[in-house]
């Protein structure tokens, strides 16, 4: 069975990718699993530098069809923050989740209600042979000043979608995929990586 190279170490980012690609008949490998070990600073203008960035060097460093996103949180009263930096948004040291939502939070509580924020993905398939395609997912939203939820990670507990009373850590994983940023630049990714597959399993 040919293998796909997951460019992540965020479990929860992992947990998605798997449950979206389960069908596709590859097998998802970690940079773990191949014992690849990398540092890619995440320095570039954009969701889809960063993603490329990721994305190319584990391509190239595995030789294995590589996908690697990045994604991030927009709350419109912020000005769109924290955006690219939402992995990192808490001035405390060590910060985890639980810190980053409540520094949001923190930073909302002088702005009135909504508070309409959107998350976004932009996703990346590199080659060995050193082309790439990319694709991109919005999920739209409130952030909401309580939270709500079990399952998810990151900013999903204060994360409401629209058209829904239910926070994205309130969602079961299943349904959270088929809707959010990341399932839906994956599902948009399904026919490029079906066919990319099948051409390498001739
Ligand atoms: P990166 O893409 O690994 O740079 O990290 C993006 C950051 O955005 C994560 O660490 C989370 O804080 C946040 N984020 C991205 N996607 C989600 C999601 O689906 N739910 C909640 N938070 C997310």
């Amino acid at each position: 069975m040919k293998s796909l190279l997951i460019a992540s170490s965020n479990p929860g980012k992992l947990r998605e990718f798997q449950s979206i690609l389960q069908d596709l008949g590859v097998n998802l490998v970690l940079p773990a699993d191949i014992g690849v070990s990398l540092q890619v600073e995440e320095d570039g203008a954009d969701y889809y530098q960063n993603a490329l960035k990721k994305a190319v060097t584990y391509c190239q460093a595995s030789g294995l069809i590589t996908l690697a996103d990045d994604s991030g949180l927009e709350v419109d009263a912020l000005g769109g923050a924290p955006g690219l930096h939402s992995a990192r948004y808490s001035p405390k040291p060590g910060a985890n989740d639980g810190d980053r939502r409540t520094y949001l939070l923190s930073q909302l509580a002088q702005h009135p209600q909504p508070w309409p924020a959107h998350f976004h993905c932009s996703l990346v398939l590199a080659l060995p042979d050193g082309d790439h395609y990319t694709f991109d997912g919005d999920c739209p939203g409130e952030i909401v000043s309580e939270e709500r939820g079990e399952h998810g990670f990151g900013y999903d507990p204060i994360f409401r979608m629209a058209g829904r009373d239910k926070t994205m850590a309130q969602l079961p994983e299943e349904e959270k995929n088929r809707i959010s940023h990341r399932g839906r630049a994956t599902l948009a990714a399904l026919p490029t990586l079906k066919k990319l597959l099948e051409k390498e399993m001739k």
